[in-house]
């Protein structure tokens, strides 16, 4: 099985489905250690992004990706806006001109996602933000990959590391971002922006189970 072009249009509308259910549950969690605006930011951004999809459906995914990255920019104010906009831009940039990518071409298109993350955010592993959700999705999918698994096993693998990542914030101290500024009163809460991470990797997922 491969990711075509349509997966991506469809990942993309199921990641703004997901964000608007799952939009004052993200507010809530940033309510707790930001400025409760990470659901609305991304309902925003993606509401904005999905009126794009019509001029970009014939086109190859690097395409896709990149309108996503650029509204993304231009749509979402606050931290978030910008480090998934460089995401789906590096995403981009990194299948420019494919119409079809294997589980080999999505580790390398997932790797350029993080790492315009953590340069965008000057960040790393243990901070507390989307990078401790999406680092061990990378490094599953990789090592899935590896050890032979094809692309929806190693997805799945991928999913279920990206929520244990997830769930590994409630614990953590943030140093990062807005709520960095409430320094021990960080702990005991999951960071919103790890959040959405896993709600668009299980997006993923979703597409690729359904269109089997
Ligand atoms: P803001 O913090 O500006 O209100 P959002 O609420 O939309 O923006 O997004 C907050 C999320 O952004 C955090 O939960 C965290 O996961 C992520 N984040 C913030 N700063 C960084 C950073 N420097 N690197 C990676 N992720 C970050
Ligand atoms: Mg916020």
């Amino acid at each position: 099985m491969q990711i075509t072009a349509d997966h991506v249009i469809k990942f993309i509308e199921t990641i703004t489905m997901r964000v608007k259910e799952q939009r004052d549950y993200l507010t809530q969690l940033d309510s707790a250690i930001g400025d409760a605006d990470h659901g609305v930011n991304l309902d925003r951004g993606f509401t904005t992004v999905v009126t794009k999809l019509p001029s970009v459906a014939d086109k190859d995914i690097g395409t896709i990706l990149k309108t996503v990255g650029t509204t993304l920019v231009s749509t979402v104010g606050g931290a978030s806006g910008p480090l998934y906009g460089t995401a789906f831009l590096r995403a981009g940039m990194a299948s420019a001109d494919r119409f079809e990518l294997s589980v080999d071409d999505l580790t390398v298109v997932v790797e350029a996602a993080l790492e315009g993350i953590q340069a965008r955010g000057k960040s790393t592993r243990g901070e507390k933000t989307m990078i401790d959700a999406i680092g061990p999705a990378v490094d599953a999918l990789k090592a899935a990959h590896a050890a032979g698994d094809d692309l929806l096993t190693s997805l799945r693998k991928a999913v279920a590391a990206c929520q244990a990542g997830m769930e590994a914030t409630i614990p953590m101290l943030a140093t990062k971002g807005r709520a960095s500024y409430l320094g021990e009163r960080s702990i005991g809460h999951q960071d919103p922006g790890a959040t959405s991470a896993f709600l668009m990797a299980q997006a993923l997922l979703e597409v690729l189970e359904a269109s089997q």
